[in-house]
């Protein structure tokens, strides 16, 4: 296995780093601190090319692969896990096209998302249903030609400023997963609204909204795939998605390590620099082996999705780890900030609400 990079994979990821250091690490406290929706810095992103990375030449995207994306959003996720997340949840809310949509679905919706800067959202989750995927309560149900949807969405990244959403919904909750079906929804049709903003914890700068469909009255071409596919559509999302979530945790311990180093070095205590503490060189220590394991596992889980295997287990161990990891070196790098990491002032703070 060889684990080093394309010229082109290399080129991506200066380009992505310099975009971070640039456009979004001299920026991210304040949309953190505001909560407000970064528009500017997301449209110079779709200018560079850092947008919507998978989606196929065709329709007028770059065709890269998983694993480009996973190397685009570790960089983003380093300069602020909040303005990926924005990105992310376009690649996140094209995947039910990319895996079932009809080619005319495609070309449609994927394609707009290329022609001019937009974004869609992943309606999934609800008020009551969240991990538990099966137990969603949105309803759809057949009227001749169409399908009319009725239910509420909570946590909908991109929720009020997307332009279409995938959206799964349930010809009757008591079937479970068999009954879920999954459709592609435009913002603008009568009966859908975007409700409520979350005031986050963290990823302050991603726009997280419920979205509400009331009577919403969409024609039968809308379906993506098949009446009960819905389930496996959104199922195949996540397999081919977790991988992504790792990447933004590396990237986030990644920062927290950079960040922490950098400050060991320059502050002092009984007369050395902190860095010379062996308490303080084991947290470090600790940031660097999760920040490679992290890493690993997600080029792993990346290149198994792009060699077509969606088994879950390495892409749910990636989330999972690099997940936890990014809480405890996030947390470290406050304790080894002192005093500071519990101000706004550092970035500390600010990262480990982000993981
Ligand atoms: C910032 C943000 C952005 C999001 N973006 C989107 C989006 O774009 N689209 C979308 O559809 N959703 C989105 N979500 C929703 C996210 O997918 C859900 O929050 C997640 O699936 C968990 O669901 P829940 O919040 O209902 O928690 P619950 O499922 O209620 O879980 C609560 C707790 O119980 C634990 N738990 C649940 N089931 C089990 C079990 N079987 N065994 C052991 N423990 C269990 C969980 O781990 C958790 O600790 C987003 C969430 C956040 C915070």
């Amino acid at each position: 296995m060889d684990l080093r990079l394309t010229e082109e994979q290399a080129a991506l990821v200066q380009t992505a780093r310099e975009f971070a250091r640039k456009e979004i690490t001299p920026r991210a406290a304040h949309f953190d601190e505001t909560g407000e929706f970064p528009r500017e810095i997301l449209k110079k992103a779709w200018d560079t090319g850092l947008l919507n990375i998978e989606i196929p030449a065709e329709y007028g995207g770059l065709g890269g692969s998983c694993f480009d994306n996973c190397l685009v959003q570790e960089e983003v996720s380093f300069g602020c896990s909040g303005v990926n997340t924005s990105m992310a949840a376009n690649s996140l809310a094209a995947t039910p096209l990319l895996v079932a949509g009809s080619d005319e679905q495609k070309r449609k919706y994927l394609s707009r998302l290329t022609d001019a800067f937009s974004f869609c959202a992943y309606g999934c989750s609800e008020p009551d249903a969240g991990s538990d995927v099966a137990g969603m309560r949105t309803r759809v149900t057949r009227h001749g030609d169409d399908y009319v949807l009725n239910g509420q969405k909570r946590w909908i990244t991109n929720g009020g400023v997307a332009g279409f959403y995938t959206v799964f919904a349930t010809f009757d909750p008591a079937l479970r997963h068999r009954g879920i079906a999954c459709f592609v929804v435009d913002a603008d049709t009568p009966g859908v609204k975007a409700g409520r903003k979350e005031n986050k914890m963290g990823q302050r700068a991603s726009n997280t909204t419920d979205v509400i469909f009331e009577d919403c009255k969409i024609p039968s071409s809308q379906l993506v795939g098949s009446e009960d596919g819905g389930f496996k559509i959104a199922m195949k999302t996540f397999d081919r998605s977790r991988p992504w979530i790792a990447a933004m945790a590396a990237g986030v311990i990644r920062r927290a390590l950079e960040e922490s180093r950098a400050y060991a070095l320059e502050r002092k205590t009984f007369g050395v620099p902190i860095a010379q503490h062996q308490a303080v060189q084991f947290m470090l220590a600790e940031m660097a082996i999760s920040y490679e394991v992290t890493r690993l596992l997600t080029h792993k889980a990346a290149w198994q999705v792009d060699q077509g295997d969606l088994s879950a287990i390495t892409s749910s161990y990636a989330k999972a780890y690099g997940a936890d990891a990014a809480m405890r070196c996030t947390t470290d790098a406050v304790q080894i900030f002192g005093g500071y990491g519990y101000t706004k002032e550092y970035p500390a703070p600010r990262r480990s609400s982000a993981s």
